[in-house]
C-alpha cells in the first residue's frame, strides 16, 4: 500500500495560517460562526441543503415564502408607479401635442425615460439579486461541509469549544 506523500506547506502558507488561523480561533470564541445552520433571518435552525437564498442571504422556507411575498408586492409598486407615470406623461405629451407647442417633440424622450424609469430600477435590483444568489450552492457546500469538520473535530478532540 502505497501512502499519500505529505508535502511540507510553502512558507508563505505557513506565514498565512500563523497569522489568520489564531484569528480565527479567537472570533469563533467569541461566537462568529461563519457557515452556522441557520437562518439568517429569524435566525433558527436550518440544516445544510434545505436552505434558500434571496439576496444572498441563507434563509428558511417560511421566511423565503415571506420575502417572495414582499418581493411581489415590491414589484407591483414598480409597475403600478410606471403605469401612473406613463398615463401622467403621456396626457401631458397629448396636451403639448394640441396645443401646438413647438417644443413638445423635445420633452417626448424625457416623458418616456422619466415613465420607464421604475421598470428599469426594477430589472436592475432583480438583476442584482440574482447576482447575489449565485454562488448559493457553493455556500451551501461549505455549510455542510463546515459542520461535518465541526461534528469532526467535536468527536476526535474532547473538549474543545469550537
Ligand atoms: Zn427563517
Amino acid at each position: 500500500m502505497n501512502e499519500p506523500e505529505l508535502k511540507p506547506l510553502r512558507f508563505d502558507t505557513r506565514v498565512r495560517l500563523a497569522i489568520f488561523a489564531p484569528i480565527g480561533r479567537l472570533l469563533m470564541r467569541f461566537g462568529y460562526q461563519p457557515f452556522a445552520e441557520r437562518c439568517s433571518w429569524c435566525h433558527k435552525d436550518l440544516p445544510g441543503g434545505a436552505a434558500s437564498y434571496i439576496n444572498g442571504r441563507r434563509v428558511c422556507d417560511h421566511c423565503a415564502e415571506r420575502g417572495r411575498r414582499r418581493m411581489v408586492r415590491a414589484a407591483w409598486a414598480y409597475v403600478s408607479l410606471s403605469a401612473v407615470l406613463i398615463i401622467v406623461t403621456g396626457t401631458g405629451v397629448v396636451m403639448s401635442f394640441r396645443r401646438g407647442d413647438p417644443d413638445a417633440w423635445e420633452i417626448l424622450p424625457i416623458m418616456i425615460a422619466v415613465s420607464f424609469s421604475p421598470l428599469v430600477l426594477l430589472w436592475g435590483v432583480l438583476r442584482t439579486m440574482k447576482a447575489a444568489n449565485k454562488h448559493a450552492e457553493e455556500h451551501e457546500l461549505a455549510v455542510v461541509r463546515f459542520s461535518a469538520l465541526r461534528a469532526f473535530l467535536k468527536e476526535s478532540i474532547p473538549g474543545d469549544g469550537l
